[in-house]
């Protein structure tokens, strides 16, 4: 599996280059369709032990933030990931358009409210990213921020992306684990995706005109997101540019990137104190003595 991660992953955004990345690519002969169910279910299991263990040290949080255009099954890719692992160890947060006390804050507020708290895995479905991506896009949306007008120049997108990455160099100090992962999915299965909302009756709950119309930006928000993943992957915040146009693919590269990330801090059940085995024997007697009415 951490070969299939490898392929993914941006360390450096140097010479980053999205139109290196295959939306179609399913890693070759590494990963076979018919053994793609039995690895994810594999990987399921495996995410849900480490997180078991990650809650009981109490020491690391996990922060996966999900990015992509519509239709790349963040949903589905959420769900089935975390399908095995306990709810009271993850919280999901969407992050739509911004109410009016978000508004009235920092770009950042909102992404700092909804941290997750050492030992929990937190998901973000979009980000704070959507600051350099759905505004960047639409710079009229910078009127809604409240902002003090000379603040707002021609390069507020580079001053926001470096305040993202120092943002996220500053959580990973804290102990937080930061994974950044964009679906990336092609215009034509867009479409395609699209469609099959419009054709199922089950489906049209999915569909909302405002998709329609951010494709007709496709362009501009493919430049924001290879502007974005530029800027602010590193070592302890990468990317993942993860091939969105196969589901089942999609959302194995997901799990083996986390649990990639997990193995790599070594997460043990803390071990008890010595007044700590005391207290555990006290106990003991105490419940034995009970039993036998003595
Ligand atoms: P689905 O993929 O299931 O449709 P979604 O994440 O697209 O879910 P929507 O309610 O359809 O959810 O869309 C949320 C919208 O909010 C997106 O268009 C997104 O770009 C927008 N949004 C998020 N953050 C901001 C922001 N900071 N400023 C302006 N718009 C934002
Ligand atoms: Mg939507």
């Amino acid at each position: 599996m951490r070969t299939i991660v490898d392929r993914y992953r941006v360390t450096d955004g140097k010479g980053f280059r999205l139109e290196h990345y295959d939306p179609r690519d399913t890693a070759g002969h590494l990963v076979r369709r018919e053994d793609a169910d039995a690895m994810l279910a594999h990987g399921v299991e495996r995410l849900s032990q480490l997180q078991e263990k990650l809650y009981a040290q109490d020491r690391w949080s996990v922060l996966c933030v999900l990015q992509a255009m519509d239709a790349a099954g963040k949903d589905g890719t959420i769900k089935h990931v975390m399908s095995g692992v306990n709810p009271q160890g993850v919280q999901v947060t969407c992050f739509k358009a911004p109410s009016e006390e978000a508004l009235s804050h920092d770009f950042l507020w909102r992404a700092v409210r909804a941290l997750p708290a050492r030992g929990h895995i937190g998901i973000f479905n979009r980000s704070h990213y959507e600051d350099v991506l759905v505004v960047r896009v639409h710079p009229e949306l910078l009127e809604t921020q409240h902002l003090p007008p000379e603040l707002v120049g021609k390069n507020i997108w580079s001053e926001r992306l470096e305040s993202i990455a120092a943002f996220e160099r500053y959580l990973a100090r804290q102990g937080v684990v930061v994974l950044k992962f964009f679906l990336h999915l092609s215009k034509e299965e867009q479409r395609r995706r699209f469609l099959a909302r419009l054709e199922e009756k089950d489906k049209y709950w999915k569909f909302s005109a405002n998709d329609l119309s951010e494709r007709a930006f496709w362009d501009r928000y493919r430049h924001a997101y290879q502007e974005a993943i530029a800027a602010t992957a590193s070592r302890h915040a990468p990317w993942f540019v993860v091939p969105a146009d196969n589901k089942w693919f999609t959302r194995l590269v997901v799990v083996a990137a986390i649990i990639d990330a997990l193995e790599a801090l070594d997460l043990r059940v803390p071990r008890p104190t010595a007044a700590q085995l005391e207290a555990l024997e006290a106990a003991r007697v105490a419940l034995e003595a009970e039993a036998t009415g003595a």
